[in-house]
Formats: C-alpha cells, structure tokens, sequence
C-alpha cells in the first residue's frame, strides 16, 4: 500500500528506465508523505527485505513531516534549496555520495501559471547545485517541472551536466495537467 497516488509515476518511470537498482542511494527530494521512498526502498532493497541483493540507502527530505518508513532516513522540516541540508544530507549517504537524486518537489500553487512555473524551475535548477555536491559520475536526475517558458533553460542547464535528458509524460500523471518530468542520465561532474 502506497502513502500517495504518486507512486505510480515513479513506478512507471522506473519500469520503462530501470533508475533505481539494488545497492544504489537514492536522495528523494520533497518526500513527503513518502510515496516515492515506498518505491525507493522497495527498488534499491534498503530495507534489507532481499538478503541476495545489495543493500541500497533511501534519504528523504521535505518541508513537511515525513511519517518514518522501514528502510529510508528522512530529513524532515528541512529545504532542499538550502546548502546546509546538503551537508546534512552528505552525511547520511554512505562514501557521501548518491547514484540517484529523485525530486517530486512542488511549491505550493498560487493559481499564478508562471509564477508557479517559475518558482519550480528554480528548484529544478537548485537540483543541479545539489548534485555538484552529492552525485556519483555516471548518475540519474529525475525532477518534475512544470511546462512553461523557462523549460528551455532548465534542460539546457540539464545538458551541460549529464549526456542523456529527455521529457517524460507518465500515464499516470493526469492527461491536462503541465506536470512533466525530465529525466537526466550520465551526470558528468564539472571540471572533472
Ligand atoms: N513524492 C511525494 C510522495 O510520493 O509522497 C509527494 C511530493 S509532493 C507532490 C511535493 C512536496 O514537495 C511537498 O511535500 C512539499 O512540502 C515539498 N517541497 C516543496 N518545496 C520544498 C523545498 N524547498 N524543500 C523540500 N521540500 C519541498
């Protein structure tokens, strides 16, 4: 049983592009209630539930409460934009390091399409500083966004730091809604 619908999104992504595997860390960024860490640490096996596969890390972190979930750590009460919740979260990945970073993140809607859109792409962009910091070479983004005129920008700033970014449209996210998600594969750390 999954906390939130939104599960199904993440479980359709991952089926098609096999993101989260076994032994992976994962940063689930705007966790709450923790839909997406349910499929995380069912993917990555970091609840130990397989004993033959390698045992993956769940981090979650969110503005709100996260009720707590066999397998993840969550960092509640905490803003994935702010540097030093990127510390904090440094600390909890094992060799301080992700092979994913996960972001269903969404400010809360004023009604205002491209205020909206501009503050979520902003966080998206944020993403990108936070994966300077935690991840692995070779590693996944996958971030919702919502579409508007900065989209543009956002993917060319995606290109630049990983060598594969497409738009995904999941079934399971409502047909009218301007809810996308880029997914972005073979992080290339800068200067390295
Ligand atoms: N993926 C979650 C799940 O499956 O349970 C649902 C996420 S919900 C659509 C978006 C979340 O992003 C909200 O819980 C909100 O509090 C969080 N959020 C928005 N801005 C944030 C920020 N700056 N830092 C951390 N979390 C944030």
């Amino acid at each position: 049983n999954f906390r939130c619908r939104s599960a199904f999104k993440l479980l359709e992504i991952d089926d098609q592009f096999r993101v989260l595997r076994p032994g992976y860390s994962v940063v689930d960024c705007g966790a709450a209630p923790g839909a997406w860490s349910q499929v995380a640490v069912q993917r990555v096996n970091s609840a130990g539930t397989d004993p033959a596969l390698p045992r993956g890390t769940v981090v979650g972190v969110d503005l709100l409460h996260i009720p707590p979930l066999d397998g993840a750590h969550f960092l509640s009460s905490h803003d994935v934009t702010d540097p030093t919740t990127h510390a904090k979260l440094l600390e909890l990945l094992p060799d301080n390091h992700a092979h994913v970073i996960l972001s269903d993140m969404a400010p809360n809607a004023s009604g205002f399409h491209e205020m909206d859109h501009e503050k979520i792409i902003s966080m998206c962009l944020s993403l990108i500083d936070l994966a300077e910091k935690v991840l692995l070479p070779g590693g996944s983004l996958v971030c919702k966004y919502w579409d508007g005129i900065l989209v543009q920008k956002l993917q060319a700033r995606l290109s630049s730091v990983f060598s594969s970014v497409r738009t995904l449209k999941p079934h399971a996210s409502r047909k009218d809604s301007a809810e996308r998600y880029f997914l972005a594969r073979m992080y290339i750390k800068p200067g390295k």
